[in-house]
């Protein structure tokens, strides 16, 4: 039996490897796009395989209510159904049971009471349902239901997630799978190093495919949180990959390859572009300024993606001011493409030896970014 991944190189703490999957193999550090609800919003399954994506999110929770589990089954699974067919990791819905707004009514060791958020009736989300429902989906990789308390409760209340998501840990391990489907278990501890080397102590010996940094890039601080990351991956195996759940600007994907973390992801690219800002290497670009009205210049001199080899600013910066949906579908596609260029360098940087140089490059490059939010 080949391994799930191999480690290729390192450079200080950070890492290059490859996660071998069902549907193919995924080179890492990884940026994946969040497919929520079975799409990447406005980027068909070729464009983002144009864009270098190699593995997408899907999530468990959006898909257990709309169209369900069981309706995607029958259709084939997700992959069919939202025609991709490469690897896909799905969230258990943890992170949406215990972060969307006033839904959550309670929580007990064999599972959690929720509104959903798509009628406001009460529903139950026990570990064995989240597993049923990733199996059902049949994603390459899915990820244990864990409890994520939110940035600043007290430690007991990190004391008893961690509790909580080993006890469900324990009771998801085994349960049935999809053909070749890994399974992650996440960690949680939020940013006490103490209490995330128990979760990590108590979650390594079950051996699971994988493991995830759950309960960071909640709203903590940006430094505490990167201390702790550098803590939560030191107590993770060394050939298992690690994936921080939930981030993807681009100086903090750069803090967590340089901490060791294989895999991420984030809406922010896609976010970003409905919110009609450009990623580039030059600022964080507002489209609807005025500034643009007359430029001629791609959104990025050194972007190779569809609206850049097309499009210039003035015609982005129009779509966008007349809400015309081709301007957020070219920002999506402009600000997946940034962000999966930036994660290829910083492999290539890994291979060669020289990430902590291509490092301070990168980040002082995007320090021009703040300006202008
Ligand atoms: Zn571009």
């Amino acid at each position: 039996m080949t391994s799930v991944f191999d480690l290729q190189a390192t450079d200080g703490d950070a890492r290059a490897g490859v996660l071998h999957t069902a549907h193919g193999d995924v080179p890492t550090p990884a940026f994946m796009p969040v497919g929520t609800k079975a799409t990447v919003k406005t980027v068909d399954p070729d464009e983002l395989r144009a864009l270098g994506a190699s593995i997408i999110l899907g999530n468990a929770y959006h898909l257990h209510f709309r169209p369900g589990s069981g309706t995607i089954a029958e259709l084939g699974g997700l992959h069919a159904f939202m025609a991709w067919d490469g690897p896909i990791l799905t969230d258990s819905g943890g992170f949406q049971v215990f972060s969307l707004r006033d839904t959550l009514l309670e929580a007990d060791d064999d599972g959690v009471t929720f509104r959903s958020v798509y009628d406001g009736r009460p529903e139950r989300f026990t570990p064995e349902l989240s597993a049923r429902i990733q199996r059902e989906l049949g994603s390459d990789v899915a990820m244990c239901l864990d409890i994520c308390p939110p940035a600043g409760v007290p430690r007991t209340a990190l004391e008893e997630a961690v509790r909580r998501t080993t006890l469900w840990a324990r009771r998801q391990r085994d349960l049935d799978r999809a053909p070749g489907q890994l399974r992650f278990a996440i960690t949680q501890g939020g940013l006490d190093s103490e209490v995330r080397r128990r979760s990590s102590e108590e979650l390594v010996p079950l051996d699971f495919d994988g493991y995830a940094i759950g309960g960071l890039s909640v709203g903590e601080e940006r430094e505490p949180m990167f201390d702790a990351t550098s803590h939560a991956a030191s107590y993770l195996p060394a050939e298992k990959p690690r994936y921080f759940m939930g981030i993807g600007d681009p100086e903090g994907v750069i803090e967590v390859i340089a901490r060791g973390i294989d895999m991420f992801d984030c809406v922010l690219p896609t976010r970003t572009a409905r919110t009609v800002s450009a990623l580039t290497f030059e600022g964080r670009l507002n489209m609807r300024n005025a500034r643009f009205a007359r430029d001629p210049r791609p959104l990025d001199e050194h972007c190779g993606c569809p609206a850049c080899a097309r499009f210039s600013r003035a015609y982005i910066r129009h779509l966008v001011n007349q809400q015309e949906i081709l301007g957020l579908r070219l920002l999506s596609l402009h600000n997946l493409r940034f962000l999966m260029d930036l994660v290829r360098d910083a492999r290539q940087a890994i291979e060669r030896g020289t990430f902590e140089s291509w490092r301070d490059d990168a980040r002082s490059r995007l320090t021009l970014q703040r300006v202008e939010m």
